[in-house]
Formats: C-alpha cells, sequence, structure tokens
C-alpha cells in the first residue's frame, strides 16, 4: 500500500516537471564580461544575465544559467555586455539630407537647411528617414534617442519599426512648418501625439519648444504646462548660439539688462526637472547653479557645437557639479554619424583642450555620461542607464576581437577609447533584441531600400538646384 502510493506520487511528480529545469525567462546571455555601471560599478566576469519579459531578471556568475530555462539563450564569448547608449539630442529625419551644406557652413541655416526643409519636407521623408536613422542607431549602439522634430508621430512610427526607444518631442516653433501652418501649431499637434503615445511600450512622447530665440516667453510657458499636465518630457536647444541674446531681444524684447539666457529662462518660468536642453554652450558658474537647482537636464554634443565653431558647453563642469548631463549629436546634418562611440572619446579631447587638463573625465566617467548620464538626464535613472535586477532590459554586447580592441586591460578604458559603433554585434531593447550578429531583426530591408531610394532620389534633383551645393 505504501509502495504502490510512493509510485503513484512519483509518477504524478515526474510527468509535469519540464525537460529544461529551473524558473521561466524569456532570454539568457551568458558568458559576458558584464559592465553593470550600478552604483558601485560592479563587474561580473563569464557572468550571466537573465531577462523576463521587458526586464532584467537576475544578473550573477556563470552557475546562475542553471535556475533559469529561456527560449532563447545568448553566448556572449566572453564579450562585453554593457547598458545601450543613451542619446539626448537628435534630429533623426534630416538624415536625408546628410552631407549637404558642408561647403556652405557658415550660412548653412538660411542657405541649405531651411530651402531643403521648406520644399521636401513630407509625412513620407520623415517616417522613412527616421526608420534609416534608427536602423544607424541601433546598429551603432544607440537604445534610446532623443529626438526633435515636426510630424513626431511618423518619427514614432519609423523608430519602433526598427525596435528602439525614443524620446520624441513635437517641435513648436514660432512660424509655419510642415505640420503647422499657424505659428504654435506644433503645441495642439503636440497633446494629439502626446495622447496617441502615451502608453506605448517604447515611445515617450515629448513637447519641444524650438529655442528661446523661435518661442516667445507665454509660449515657453504654454509647452511647459503642456509637458506638465500629461507628465511629459520637455525638449527645447539652449544657448547654443553667442548671439542668443540678440536674436531673443530683436524678436521679443523680452530680456533685461545683463541677463544670461539661463537667468531668463529661469525668469519665464521654463527651467523644470522635467527639461533637457541640448548645448547649453553659454552658461557661466552662476547659470550651472541656477540649472542644477531646477534640476534641468543636458544634453552635450560637442561634435556638433565644434563643426560649426558654436563653441564648446562647460561640460566636464556641469558633471562634477552633479548637473544630469549626456551625451547627444545632434542632427545628422550637423554631426553626420548618430552613434555615440565616436562622441565619447571626442568629449574628453575637447575638454582636455579647453580646461589645458589631461585629466578631464576618466574613462569611467565617459562611460557613466553616455549610459547613467543620459538616464539622469531624462530623469530615468531608475528604469535605464545601468544594468540591475528590476531595469528595462536596454543593452549592447560589444565584440572583443578585433585588433583595436585588444588588449584589454582596462575596460572603461576600451569602451571610452578604443570601440567603434561596428563593435556593437547585439543591441537588445525592452527585452526583445533589435540587432543580433550585426544585423537588424525586424526591418524589412527590401521595402525599406525602395522608400529610402525614392525619398533621397527626391533629395538629389532638389539639391542640383541650390547654388550652394557643388556638382562634381
Ligand atoms: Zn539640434
Amino acid at each position: 500500500m505504501r509502495f504502490s502510493l510512493f509510485v503513484l506520487l512519483s509518477l504524478f511528480l515526474v510527468g509535469p516537471i519540464p525537460t529544461s529545469a529551473g524558473e521561466e525567462a524569456s532570454l539568457i546571455i551568458k558568458n559576458a564580461n558584464i559592465v553593470t555601471m550600478d552604483q558601485q560599478h560592479r563587474i561580473v566576469r563569464k557572468g550571466v544575465l537573465v531577462v523576463k519579459d521587458t526586464e532584467i531578471a537576475a544578473i550573477g556568475e556563470a552557475a546562475l544559467a542553471d535556475q533559469y530555462s529561456a527560449p532563447k539563450v545568448i553566448d556572449a564569448g566572453g564579450n562585453i555586455l554593457m547598458p545601450g547608449m543613451i542619446s539626448l539630442h537628435n534630429h533623426t529625419p534630416m538624415v536625408a539630407f546628410r552631407g549637404m551644406g558642408e561647403y556652405a557652413v557658415a550660412n548653412i541655416l538660411f542657405d541649405v537647411m531651411f530651402p531643403l526643409e521648406k520644399e521636401l519636407l513630407n509625412r513620407e521623408l520623415i517616417y522613412v528617414a527616421a526608420r534609416h536613422a534608427a536602423m544607424e542607431l541601433a546598429l551603432g549602439g544607440v537604445t534610446l534617442v532623443t529626438d526633435m522634430y515636426y510630424h513626431e508621430d511618423e518619427v514614432a512610427r519609423g523608430t519602433k519599426e526598427v525596435g528602439i526607444r525614443g524620446v520624441l518631442g513635437e517641435s513648436v516653433i514660432g512660424f509655419p512648418v510642415v505640420d503647422a501652418p499657424d505659428p504654435y501649431g506644433g503645441l495642439a499637434y503636440a497633446e494629439d501625439f502626446i495622447k496617441a503615445y502615451k502608453d506605448d511600450p517604447l515611445i515617450i512622447p515629448a513637447v519641444a519648444p524650438h529655442a528661446p530665440y523661435t518661442v516667445s516667453p507665454e509660449k515657453l510657458r504654454e509647452a511647459r504646462a503642456l509637458s506638465e499636465k500629461h507628465g511629459v518630457p520637455l525638449l527645447m536647444h539652449m544657448a547654443e548660439f553667442p548671439n542668443e541674446k540678440e536674436l531673443i531681444q530683436e524678436r521679443f524684447q523680452s530680456m533685461e539688462d545683463g541677463e544670461t539666457i539661463i537667468q531668463y529662462l529661469d525668469r519665464v518660468g521654463v527651467l523644470a526637472p522635467n527639461l533637457v536642453a541640448a548645448h547649453v554652450i553659454y552658461a557661466d558658474e552662476g547659470d550651472i547653479q541656477i540649472l542644477k537647482e531646477r534640476g534641468v537636464g543636458v544634453g552635450h554634443n560637442p561634435k556638433s557645437n565644434t563643426k560649426y565653431n558654436m563653441g564648446l558647453a562647460p561640460a566636464w563642469k556641469m558633471y562634477r557639479q552633479g548637473l544630469g548631463i549626456g551625451l547627444g549629436t545632434d542632427g545628422p546634418m550637423s554631426s553626420n554619424q548618430l552613434d555615440i562611440f565616436n562622441v565619447i572619446p571626442f568629449t574628453a579631447r575637447i575638454a582636455r583642450l579647453r580646461y589645458q587638463d589631461p585629466t578631464a573625465f576618466t574613462p569611467l566617467e565617459l562611460v557613466d555620461l553616455a549610459t547613467m548620464g543620459g538616464a539622469r538626464a531624462l530623469d530615468m535613472e531608475d528604469k535605464i542607464g545601468s544594468l540591475e535586477v528590476g531595469k528595462l532590459a536596454d543593452m549592447i554586447i560589444l565584440d572583443l576581437s578585433a585588433p583595436h580592441m585588444q588588449p584589454n586591460y582596462d575596460v572603461y578604458a576600451t569602451i571610452a577609447h578604443s570601440a567603434y559603433p561596428s563593435d556593437v554585434v547585439t543591441t537588445i531593447v525592452n527585452g526583445a533584441l533589435v540587432v543580433e550578429d550585426r544585423r537588424l531583426v525586424n526591418v524589412d530591408m527590401e521595402k525599406h531600400q525602395e522608400e529610402w531610394g525614392r525619398v533621397t532620389q527626391r533629395v538629389a534633383e532638389f539639391r542640383k538646384t541650390l547654388a550652394v551645393e557643388p556638382q562634381h
């Protein structure tokens, strides 16, 4: 009786046990050199990272893999597993115009950019070009891009098709543009866009007043109010030009004597914790203090700023004073490469040159800027920016096998000063593979090539009519 009960019980127990033992997960990455970027800057050698749906469920030594089973297991082959790069400033659809205006940089805005945008922008170009840019970003290890442009619903569509995260700001500007025939029509467009994408798993809709010299103080306040009403980020160009004060005064007569741009914007009431300001080149010690007190995030774009000789933001000072500051590229006409790997070493070199101090930005600080720095600027440090249990699974695998990646004595030095975007082999966003073995997982390449060909053909035809574009 006792024996037969035991047999019966055994059969019952054996039956439902799954063949692969362990807790169920959706993705396991093993044999990885895990650079967590957590507060202790832990590195786990030959480590295992477990993803459940959209989140990181566990990180540990090799034995951890035995405790889980998943439909997808990636052997990282001893390569670097690290948080994805966060880009804080871009205008992704302008990738359709990349390489133009290179012979007319002094007057690029009026001789090239504005004519191009006036003549060529439409929904199709914005959608297809945004997808093209997102492809480049994903392949280069950017898992979140912050964007400011028009028809941001089309940017969202293109970005989502590739599968990366987007903080996408609908532009608000004081003159008619492609998606708003009336000045400041972007405010209404932004509200519709926010409502449509509020609960999207990848897209965070945002309001993007273009700049203090193109948006009146009243409309800046309206933009802030709209962002707060919906609990979304506010994105804006800030203190980018040496003559920005004069531009504001000319258009709005709203500046007071001796006021800096930052003091002006503080008085207007637009500096808020949900604001991510791009550039912030012209900021003195007092301005940095104001930005810190107001909790404003800063997107540093040194490649764009130096390309046009605009100056250099005091990024090193901002970082050392604890501001939420990260890296961006700016649009594809201003910083032709969209990846962040190329921005990282440049950030250090240009700061060292400016401050005459070769110790500015250690390798660890540079990797922090590109990952957690971006997360802090966006107030998303509890969700992204590092590999920690409970955070969203946004990460990349970096190939260490190329000659330029060896030797690898200090992993932060390797990432900050040696790596190229083409070293990215795998990109994972929200727990899903976006790039695997250097190939885009979600993009229908044939469809994209056809649509991209159509869009760029139109641009090429119009380009022939621009006097400043050489026809060699
Ligand atoms: Zn910009």
